[in-house]
């Protein structure tokens, strides 16, 4: 009878069979609801395991997991309240930067440091906490989850890893790497950017006594109102300007005046010279404040990395350890 209600001895192999797929099924659903229980938290991917050796701060050396430390960069190069895009874009950008210089014997064993002036900044958990206070969970989970959307994503030209350059604000028009460096990259030219205009410090001046820019410039007050522009970059920029019997490069003027760009013209007024400079940095690669204005205006972060590098592609970190 037994065997009648189970519908004949041959039934219960394949009820067992669907029992075993029904425990099957709820193991992974609970598998799956307690894998979104933790997604409050982006988990980073950390399956592969690709350690980076880093010089910290303190001149330690030592290996960390690269998605780790990626985050630790984007949190100190770009401000948490740009577009998501935006902070995807810096990872892959700051991704592409360690790995080119794994290797390159900059800091002996390690690949990079975490000084902004030298490689990248980085800044530790306890740093963010400290800068970001109440808002540390909300900013840490955006870093954190722009990083894991482009896991492992790097940028290539020609297959090789490239010089992901970056700068805070390009002015309007970015700037070839020959400015720069003296050589040039296929992908660090100078082009239009229409994004950067928020940016707090997309132009700004800076009022010299003739005096003062003269001391700077180490020339004598009469010479400054006969500053002359010789040539200029590719970008816009100051590229070779005379006063008196010297001459001088764009960047370095932008250094003796402490000016927040070589994009910049002057003009006189009485006693005084006023400098009126276009963006902040070195305008070569990513534009962080036309990459947050692009994010604003819907494009993805691949999008944004082809308007700033263009003609790179898309790789894979795994393949340069
Ligand atoms: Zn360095
Ligand atoms: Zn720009």
């Amino acid at each position: 009878m037994g065997d009648d209600l189970l519908g004949g001895k041959s039934w219960r192999p394949r009820q067992r069979q669907q029992a075993a797929r029904l425990a099957l099924l709820l193991g992974l659903c609970v598998g799956f609801l307690l894998g979104l229980s933790r997604c409050g938290r982006p988990e980073l991917p950390d399956a592969e395991s690709l350690l980076i050796r880093v010089q910290w701060p303190d001149g330690s050396q030592s290996p960390v997991e690269l998605e780790e430390f990626i985050a630790g960069v984007v949190a100190a190069e770009m401000p948490a309240s740009f577009q998501p895009q935006a902070l995807q874009a810096q990872a892959v950008a700051a991704r592409s930067y360690v790995l080119r210089q794994k290797g390159a014997g900059k800091h002996g064993e390690a690949a990079v440091c975490c000084d902004s002036a030298c490689c990248q900044a980085w800044r530790s958990e306890e740093e963010l906490k400290k800068n970001w206070g109440a808002d540390f969970p909300a900013n840490w989970q955006k870093i954190r989850a722009a990083v894991a959307a482009t896991a492992g994503q790097v940028l290539l030209y020609e297959g090789e890893l490239i010089d992901a350059l970056f700068c805070s604000t390009c002015g309007g028009m970015t700037e070839d790497a020959a400015e720069l460096w003296g050589s040039s990259r296929p992908y660090l030219t100078a082009h239009p950017c229409a994004y950067c205009s928020h940016s707090p410090r997309y132009s700004s001046w800076k009022r010299y006594s003739l005096a003062e820019a003269a001391s700077r410039l180490e020339l004598q007050p009469e010479q400054i109102p006969e500053l002359k522009l010789l040539s200029s970059t590719a970008g816009g920029r100051v590229a070779l300007l005379a006063g008196g019997e010297r001459q001088y490069r764009g960047t370095e003027l932008r250094s003796r005046l402490e000016l927040d760009s070589a994009a910049f013209s002057w003009l006189l007024q009485g006693e005084e010279i006023i400098f009126l400079s276009l963006g902040y940095g070195h305008g070569v690669g990513l534009c962080q404040y036309g990459a947050d204005g692009m994010g604003r205006a819907g494009y993805a972060a691949r999008e944004i990395l082809s308007a700033y590098y263009p003609g790179t592609e898309q790789g894979q970190a795994a393949d340069f350890f």
